[in-house]
């Protein structure tokens, strides 16, 4: 192998780095790559593209045994036209290459002897699988992370007087690792809240009056109601902004978590544990940008997975342009949304969309209408009388047909619960063409959700 193409792709990497110790003005941490014009931000990207074929050709056998299959050569690879021929890599793809050569496989562009003395962390995605993919990350991509991940919180804006307090554990969970470091890029402090349970991060944001929340939508809601049972008033906690990741965010669910804190700007994170660690996607106050001098981004149709143009929706599909471990090339994440092109308020040049409604894994089939729980979510909780929790069951009856129903919650007791049922059902029918059975709970029946929020029950 030849030392210098990894040397040429790190060279290329940092000298897309500007301004990386300190942000260039009050709006833009680096103006001249968010506003960069759209056919120069091209020229970017097939730079970037052309050496990380190269790069993983080299370094990854994963990749060197798919481009192979494919009958493409490194070389063949020379604009963003070439892309659509590249062949997506998926999750299944990665487990495979996992159980074939435990315990990391080969899709990243580190050994054991790289690693060794060059690297950083390891960081897994969340296994309700048998074994979770590995990926070992390398000190130079935590300053990539951190430079990425400071754009966006720049973005977001977090400004210096600010403090932070994350809502995640110390695991190997790649959402809180980049914030971390780009908070101390920023010199924002930081409340460390891994190991704390619920109280007790409650008592430090009531003690300590961070300005700022990191935590799915899931916990920011649950935490509200924390902090209110401690008899504190989440909307004079002081917390300004709230950045929400790991989970879809539908517009109900920031109106309820708006209701339970107050004025607070509501900000999103956006990434997967493959392909985009660090920054994928951010907020900006108007829409979601996914950052293309670093990532690129294409929707692809879900069943043919073939590219689909900006303004018709499809699966999102990322490939990594900034990190030396993990470079991956056209990975499905498969989210659903719609990407734009057209300008955003903010000024920023980059493809941005209104939101995700969560993976395709996540997505429901019943009786051959396809589901999203974040549509259920979003539907829920538009109304007042119910509570924040809820619950999707799928089963069958006697007779071997499937049953949707729906569990949910009370907000208080003076609702009618029977109107509520049928509101619900109605709601379903009219906007999903689908029927379910609907059980309408006292307030407080329904297990909190902490983390990651686990509202389907498949039981078929
Ligand atoms: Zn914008």
């Amino acid at each position: 192998m030849s030392a210098d193409l990894r040397q040429e792709w790190l060279s290329l990497l940092t000298s897309h780095l500007c301004h990386r110790e300190a942000p260039a003005d009050d709006r833009f941490w680096c103006p001249e790559y968010d506003r960069m014009p759209r056919e120069r931000l091209r020229e970017v990207q097939e730079e970037k593209l052309r050496l990380a074929v190269r790069y993983l050709y080299e370094y990854s056998p994963f990749y060197r045994r798919k481009l192979d299959a494919a009958g493409i050569a490194p070389a063949d690879v020379r604009s963003l036209h070439d892309l659509p021929r590249l062949p997506l890599t998926t999750k299944e793809e990665m487990s495979l290459d996992v159980a074939a050569r435990p315990p990391f496989g080969e899709y990243t562009a580190v050994d054991d002897e790289h690693w060794n003395r060059h690297g950083w962390m390891m960081f897994t995605t969340s296994g309700t699988t048998a074994q979770p993919r590995a990926f070992r990350y390398t000190s130079f991509d935590r300053e990539m992370w951190t430079w990425t991940n400071a754009r966006a919180l720049w973005a977001m804006g977090v400004r210096p007087g600010d403090r932070a307090i994350l809502c995640f554990g110390y695991g190997p969970h790649v959402a809180m690792w980049g914030m971390l470091y780009a908070l101390n890029r920023l010199q924002v402090p930081v409340i460390p809240s891994g190991g704390m349970d619920s109280r007790a991060r409650a008592f430090a944001i009531a003690t300590y009056r961070p300005t700022v929340v990191a935590a799915t939508p899931s916990f920011a809601l649950f935490l509200a109601g924390v902090l209110r049972e401690l008899g504190h008033d989440p909307r004079r906690s002081g917390v300004r902004t709230l950045i929400c990741l790991g989970e879809p965010c539908p517009e109900a669910t920031r109106a309820r978590i708006r209701e339970a804190w107050g004025e607070v700007e509501i900000q999103q994170f956006y990434g997967c544990t493959e392909a985009a660690p660090s920054c994928g996607g951010y907020t900006c106050g108007h829409a979601l940008h996914f950052m293309e001098d670093t990532h690129l981004v294409e929707t692809v149709d879900p069943l043919t997975h073939e590219p689909v143009p900006p303004g018709s929706p499809g699966l999102v599909v990322i490939t990594n342009l900034c990190s030396e471990a993990s470079p991956q090339i056209r990975f499905l994440v498969g989210d659903f949304t719609t990407l734009s092109t057209e300008p955003c308020a903010c000024g920023r040049t980059h493809l941005h969309c209104p939101g995700l409604s969560g993976r395709a894994d996540d997505m429901l089939n019943v009786r051959g209408v396809t589901l999203f729980p974040s549509a259920v979510e979003d539907l829920l909780r538009r109304m007042p009388e119910l509570g924040d929790e809820f619950l999707i069951v799928l089963d069958r009856t006697d007779r071997g047909a499937e049953r949707l129903r729906l569990q949910v919650e009370m907000r208080g007791p003076e609702a009618n619960a029977a109107l509520v049922a049928r509101r619900i059902a109605e709601e379903m029918r009219a906007r999903f063409d689908l029927r379910p059975d609907v059980e309408v709970m006292p307030a407080g029946s329904l297990p909190r959700t902490e983390f990651k929020a686990r509202r389907v029950r498949d039981q078929r």
